[in-house]
C-alpha cells in the first residue's frame, strides 16, 4: 500500500514539465526517421545492409547477395532482422512484402517513410493501391532479384509487362 500512495494515479511526473508525452513521442519518431539503422530500402533488406565499394553500393544479407547498388529507404520498423529474404517477383513475391509480413507477424512496427505512392513518373493515379515490383534492365516486372526495385500501381505493372487492361485480374497480387 505504502507503494501506491508513493505514486498516485491521478499525477504524472510530465504534469510539472512543460513538454507532454506525445511531443516526446514525436520526437523520438522523427529520430528514428532519420536512423540508418531502423531503415528498410525498397528491395526489402535493411538499409545498412548494403555497403559502399567503388561508387556503388551493395546490399548482402546474411541469406544471400542482392543486386540493389542504390538504397533506397523507404521504411522505419523496429526491428530490421527480419528483412533478409530473397525477391522472387512481384507484389507479394518480393522481398520488402515478405519481410514485413514477418515483422509484422511478430508484433513489430513499421511505418512508411513517405506515404507510397506509383513511382511511375508519367503515372497521376493517385490514392491506387501499390505494388513493389523488381524491373528487369528492359524495365519489365521479373521474377528474380533486381537492381531496380520501384513502387507501381496496378495499371502501370501491366503496362510495364506490355499486358494493358487487365486491372483486376490478378496479374499482380
Ligand atoms: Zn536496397
Ligand atoms: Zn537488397
Ligand atoms: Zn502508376
Amino acid at each position: 500500500m505504502a507503494e501506491e500512495s508513493e505514486f498516485p494515479s491521478e499525477n504524472s511526473p510530465f504534469d510539472f514539465l512543460g513538454i507532454d508525452e506525445s511531443s516526446v513521442d514525436r520526437f523520438l519518431q522523427e529520430k528514428d526517421r532519420y536512423d540508418r539503422s531502423k531503415q528498410v530500402c525498397i528491395c526489402g533488406h535493411a538499409i545498412n545492409k548494403h555497403h559502399p565499394v567503388d561508387a556503388e553500393f551493395y546490399c548482402q544479407t546474411a541469406r544471400h547477395w542482392c543486386p540493389c547498388r542504390t538504397p533506397t529507404p523507404v521504411l522505419v520498423v523496429s526491428d530490421t532482422r527480419y528483412f533478409m529474404r530473397k525477391t522472387y517477383g512481384s507484389g507479394s513475391r518480393h522481398a520488402l512484402s515478405t519481410g514485413l509480413r514477418r515483422l509484422i507477424q511478430l508484433g513489430k512496427k513499421a511505418r512508411w517513410l513517405e506515404e507510397p505512392s506509383c513511382w511511375n513518373p508519367e503515372c497521376s493515379r493517385t490514392n491506387s493501391k501499390i505494388f513493389p515490383v523488381a524491373l528487369n534492365k528492359a524495365g519489365k516486372p521479373a521474377p528474380v532479384p533486381t537492381g531496380n526495385n520501384v513502387f507501381l500501381c496496378e495499371t502501370c505493372y501491366l503496362n510495364f509487362s506490355g499486358a494493358p487492361g487487365n486491372e483486376g485480374k490478378g496479374w499482380i497480387w
